[in-house]
């Protein structure tokens, strides 16, 4: 890092060394609207000595055992969890996320994604079957595939990082990464701790920009045969495009328009508190979040009232003090597409509850000029309203009745997403019927974000393409391949 004023001046992290890149774009601390920051504008030059860097480490890489590799992973997840407060406060300044909120989730968990990869990897087994009649015996083999393109997105920056540079190098690939260029800080302070770590040079090069030129240029990199995205499906489809003309393998972690369906036997007590969370946590910012809810009518009037009273205790504010349940929206230009979906549901008929509009904030002087928003819950939109068919990813929820079990149905499946949703009921039959109907990669049911990383993580429709998880994240990062041996 070098000092330009006041500035952190980022530098790309190359072959084991940080290099400077020439020019710069400026990262805003979105809970004061002012600049703190300039990340790399990298372009095909840098991404071209990563991947070459990366190439070059390969060999020795993928040759290290699965407990070498195990360790470098467990050492760097050791370096992270002992600078943990250090990281927090960088990730809530540059992301805006409340402080308590990076130390609960994002920072441990990133420690915990080495960690587990670290541990997963040791116990992956292949296939073998035998063919007597023919004498035959078959198993599969499964290889590293080489240089990883790793992109992630400005939500959960170095959650969502670590979630594919762990699994990419526990399967012995070497990787470039591009953070989100919203939310390069973190990502870069752990380039700090990988030659201490015992990752070799080459090994992991992060390369910082924006998506159209260094996004581009990694995605379209002849020498990077897969690529690991996180992010917005309309950029899943530019780099589906672009990756098109190599046959690349391609993993897309999407937008969601996520549900929660919540029948009229549900246990309020905990329904109410968990779907105030799973709406508005890390500012609505989660592609879990919840932003369609269905109430089955008996109920309805009762789930409202105490729906709207519990979000209007869920108070945007500093994310360093303690007292805030969410901090400031990432950027100028998403808290105005957020509250633009507000105006419209208004435009449409809609009425707003609590939040936008209506809820004035108390901020201090410092954040005056954040980007901050209140938790706000509309109901009356109708379905095909684009306040209800679009991704917000922001703190806005809009709540409907339902009748029968068949309308929840049609309504939670009917946007173009598929990612993940809630339901709510004591009923065992009927949350069975309806967990296996709802077009969801991830269906919670009587409870929200409970995650067992071994299990297959990623959307239906266009919430994606592939899984991540112990197994499906080792499947993407090797090829397979099936070897019969005859005797
Ligand atoms: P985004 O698509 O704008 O950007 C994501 C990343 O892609 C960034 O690093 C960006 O620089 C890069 N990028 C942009 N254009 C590119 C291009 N042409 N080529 C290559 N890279 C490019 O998304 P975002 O706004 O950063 O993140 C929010 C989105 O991510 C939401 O839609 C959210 O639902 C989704 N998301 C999905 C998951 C999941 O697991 N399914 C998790 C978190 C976020």
């Amino acid at each position: 890092m070098s000092d330009q004023g006041s500035l952190m001046v980022l530098e790309n992290f190359i072959g084991g060394k940080f290099v400077p890149c020439l020019s710069h774009v400026d990262s805003y601390d979105p809970s004061t609207g002012k600049v703190y920051c300039r990340v790399p504008d990298s372009s095909k030059q840098e991404v071209d000595a990563a991947v070459k860097a990366a190439k070059a480490a390969f060999p020795e890489w993928s040759g290290f055992s699965q407990e070498q590799r195990s360790q470098v992973l467990n050492k760097l997840a050791d370096l992270i969890e002992a600078n943990l407060e250090e990281f927090v406060r960088a990730e809530s300044k540059d992301q805006g996320k409340t402080i308590a909120f990076a130390q609960a989730v994002d920072i441990p968990r990133s420690a915990f994604n080495f960690r587990f990869f670290a541990s997963a990897s040791r116990h992956h087994t292949t296939e073998c079957s035998q063919m007597d009649h023919v004498g035959c015996l078959n198993f599969t083999v499964r290889c590293p595939v080489g240089v990883a393109g790793l992109i992630s997105p400005w939500n959960l920056p170095l959650y969502l990082l670590t979630w594919k540079i762990a699994p990419a190098l526990a399967a012995g690939n070497t990787v470039v990464a591009k953070p989100s260029e919203m939310t390069s800080v973190t990502a870069w302070m752990m380039c700090k701790l990988m030659n201490q770590a015992g990752v070799p040079p080459g090994v992991v090069n992060i390369v910082f920009g924006t998506g159209p030129k260094a996004g581009d240029a990694l995605v379209g990199h002849p020498d990077v045969p897969l690529v690991s995205f996180t992010g917005s499906t309309a950029t899943a489809q530019r780099i589906t495009e672009r990756a098109a003309p190599y046959c690349k393998k391609l993993s897309l972690e999407l937008g969601g328009k996520n549900p929660a369906i919540v029948f009229a036997d549900a246990d309020l007590d905990q329904c109410i508190p968990t779907t105030v969370r799973s709406s508005f946590s890390n500012q609505g910012e989660i592609c879990l979040c919840t932003s369609r809810i269905y109430v089955e009518r008996k109920i309805y009037p009762e789930f409202l009232d105490k729906f709207v009273a519990a979000a209007k205790k869920w108070k945007a504010g500093d994310p360093c003090d303690s007292s805030n349940s969410m901090g400031a929206l990432i950027s100028k230009e998403h808290l105005d597409k957020v509250r633009g979906f507000v105006a419209l549901a208004k435009s449409e008929g809609g009425v707003v509850h609590c939040g936008e509009g209506l809820d004035k904030l108390d901020l201090p002087e410092k954040n005056k000029c954040g980007y901050f928003m209140p938790a706000t819950v509309i109901t009356g939109v109708c379905d095909s309203s684009r306040v209800m068919q679009e991704e917000i990813f922001g703190p806005v929820v809009c709540v409907s009745p339902f009748d029968t079990e068949e309308e929840a149905l049609t309504k939670g499946n009917g946007v173009r997403f598929g990612l993940a949703a809630a339901v709510w009921s004591r009923d065992v039959g009927k949350v069975h019927r309806v967990a296996r109907q709802l077009q969801a990669g991830i269906v919670w049911t009587n409870c929200w974000l409970v995650r067992d990383l071994n299990l297959p993580f990623g959307g239906m429709k266009s919430s994606g393409i592939g899984r991540e998880g112990a197994k499906d994240s080792y499947y993407f990062f090797t090829e397979v391949k099936s070897v019969t041996i005859k005797h």
